[in-house]
């Protein structure tokens, strides 16, 4: 929005606003503040009453709120989130209504409508709505083909548990384990069948593979429903057994 527009529409939101010193009517600005969040700095642009006068600066309720939302943005632009207006943008161009994008996503609607207002999805949720918004970083070879997702991790481990009959996936855990049967079967399956199972994507670490960004994807997948995931192809599931 164009910066003369947007202060015209706070003016008239707020009808103004006197400098607490008795200097009369204070004046909008815009001002770039720096605003430490997350351990980021951020210079964040904000709207503030400053009074002609002696300099006082003063914001309202609604600037409170405006401010928050752009914090947000500046926080997800930096550490390479979608913004929520990049979010609402990509889903424009896809015709998608706040609803469906919630179902392709499996999540509710409340959520969409959070991220696209403000809340600072987790990196496994951008991941997820990235992939939902054929955003063109994700889903390619790299992960096997097959578009990154968490209930089928969950899916694929459940099945791992049931041939070994032990538990793979704990709380806390640091997918040491996990990881490796993730892997395998990815690996075995994109050699097999041109399709990894997950789409996950792996780092090489000294003790083996380990899944990108697990810290921020295992609550995620403890939490995940299974039962929403593409089940396994008979194929699939054939591949399994064969794993160390
Ligand atoms: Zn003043």
């Amino acid at each position: 929005m164009k910066t003369e527009k947007r202060l015209r529409e706070v003016e008239m939101k707020e009808n103004g606003m006197n400098c607490p010193d008795g200097h009369g009517k204070m004046v909008i600005k815009r001002i770039k503040k720096g605003i430490p969040f997350r351990g980021i700095h951020l210079a964040v642009p904000t709207y503030q009453y400053v009074c002609k006068v002696c300099g006082k600066e003063a914001g309202t309720v609604n600037q409170a709120a405006d401010i928050q939302m752009a914090i947000s943005e500046a926080y997800r632009k930096s550490v390479n989130l979608l913004t929520g207006k990049e979010i609402v943008e990509k889903r424009k161009k896809l015709n998608l209504t706040q609803e469906s994008l919630a179902k392709r996503m499996n999540v509710g609607i409340a959520s969409i409508k959070r991220w696209e207002g403000g809340t600072i999805q987790s990196k496994s949720m951008d991941r997820a709505l990235r992939v939902a918004l054929g955003d063109q970083s994700v889903g390619d070879s790299c992960t096997g083909n097959r578009a990154f997702s968490i209930p089928r991790i969950k899916l694929v481990l459940r099945e791992f548990e049931s041939i070994l009959g032990k538990h793979i996936l704990k709380k806390n855990d640091k997918m040491l384990f996990a990881a490796k049967y993730l892997w395998y079967a990815d690996m075995i399956a994109h050699r097999e069948t041109g399709e990894s199972m997950t789409g996950s994507t792996y780092a090489a670490l000294p003790y083996g593979p380990q899944l990108n960004n697990y810290k921020d994807l295992i609550d995620d997948i403890i939490k995940a429903d299974e039962s929403k995931a593409e089940p396994l192809s008979r194929r699939k599931k054939g591949l399994s057994p064969r794993l160390p």
